[in-house]
């Protein structure tokens, strides 16, 4: 089939392919500003919120049939959209995606939660282990993708099982060792999405998980800026080193390209006063490597995932 006639035909066949699905909907020519914590991006060709395991694996197939990319996105916290925008379907994962269980001393989650629900959730079950992720504003999915973390915890200390959907439309388990967790990322973007996982939380006294994980919030909010759009940490720490701590040596605090501008309350945030663009921060990302490179000889890398760039 020739591009020209197949770019057009996919839309079309995915709305057929989603009509169905009640508890899915499908969207073309979507801002993706809106669904990122950046306030950053263009637009997505097509934009599906999935509800339903038989579609998410359906898709997985069309996307292979129709050369489709895509990107699985979860609440966009950790992410930074071209401001052109991604030319393929974007999915965010809701309904049969989106729900949290208890058995024993063990969460089981869809990689749709949110981390704080899953976070609140557990303390209220007198669960210890996920106290960490109140203040990440990300999903289950995206956290296991990034092993995310703070306070010298994360994903990989509580995980023993994902499920996860195959490239080839396949729903098949995994073991926490198979995701190859490492500081902030894993091996999990091998397969199309993931679903689901189980986490091994240690039983305790609901009031003390409780006051744990607001403590651990509170000097979070004291110490990061939770009020304007970001994408957390920009960069990852270099072995032995804080990536915000050389930032602030490198009095590069307080920097700004336009509306991006280095935080001044955390060096390892950008935050985006308002009007920002993707080029923004990214001019601003290379401008700190070069600093820090320059004045510590230390290379930083990206944490941020990045979309369409
Ligand atoms: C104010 C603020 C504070 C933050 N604090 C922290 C912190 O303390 N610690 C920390 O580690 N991070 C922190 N972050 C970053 C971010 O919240 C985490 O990385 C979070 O886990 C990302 O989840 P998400 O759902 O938003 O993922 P997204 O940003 O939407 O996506 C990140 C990556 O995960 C992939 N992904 C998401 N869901 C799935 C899925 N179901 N299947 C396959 N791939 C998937 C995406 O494709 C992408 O590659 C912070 C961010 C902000 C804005």
């Amino acid at each position: 089939m020739p591009v020209a006639e197949r770019l057009t035909t996919w839309k079309v066949e995915l709305a057929r392919l989603c009509q169905p699905y009640t508890n899915s909907k499908i969207c073309f020519d979507v801002p993706l500003s809106k669904q990122t914590y950046f306030g950053i991006g263009g637009r997505a060709s097509a934009y599906l919120e999935v509800g339903e395991i038989d579609l998410l694996v359906a898709v997985a197939r069309f996307k292979n049939d129709y050369r489709l990319d895509t990107f699985i996105l979860g609440r966009g916290s950790n992410l930074l959209v071209s401001d052109k925008g991604f030319d393929g379907l974007v999915i965010r994962l809701v309904g049969q995606l989106d729900w949290l269980t208890f058995e024993g001393t063990s969460a089981l989650a869809g990689a749709g939660v949110s981390q704080p629900k899953l976070s609140k959730a557990s303390a209220r079950q007198g669960l210890s282990g996920v106290e960490f992720a109140l203040g990440i504003p990300g999903s289950v999915g995206g956290g296991l993708m990034m092993n995310a973390g703070a306070w010298g915890s994360c994903f990989s200390d509580l995980v023993t099982q994902i499920r996860v959907v195959t490239e080839s439309g396949e729903i098949v388990e995994i073991s926490a060792d198979q995701a190859k967790f490492e500081y902030r990322q894993s091996c999990l973007d091998d397969y199309f999405c993931i679903i689901e996982a189980e986490m091994q939380l240690v039983e305790s006294e609901i009031d003390t998980v409780t006051q744990q994980m607001q403590q651990l919030y509170q000097q979070k909010m004291e110490t990061q800026p939770f009020v304007v759009g970001s994408a957390g940490c920009m960069f990852k720490n270099p072995e032995g080193h804080s990536a915000g701590r050389l930032i602030d040596l490198c009095s590069l605090k307080g920097t700004r390209i336009g509306d991006a501008e280095v935080s001044q309350i955390h060096g390892n945030f950008i935050v985006n006063h308002g009007n920002a663009s993707a080029k923004d921060i990214l001019d601003l990302v290379e401008l700190i490597q070069l600093e820090v490179k320059k004045q510590r000889s230390i290379d930083l890398h990206l944490e941020v995932k990045l979309l369409g760039l």
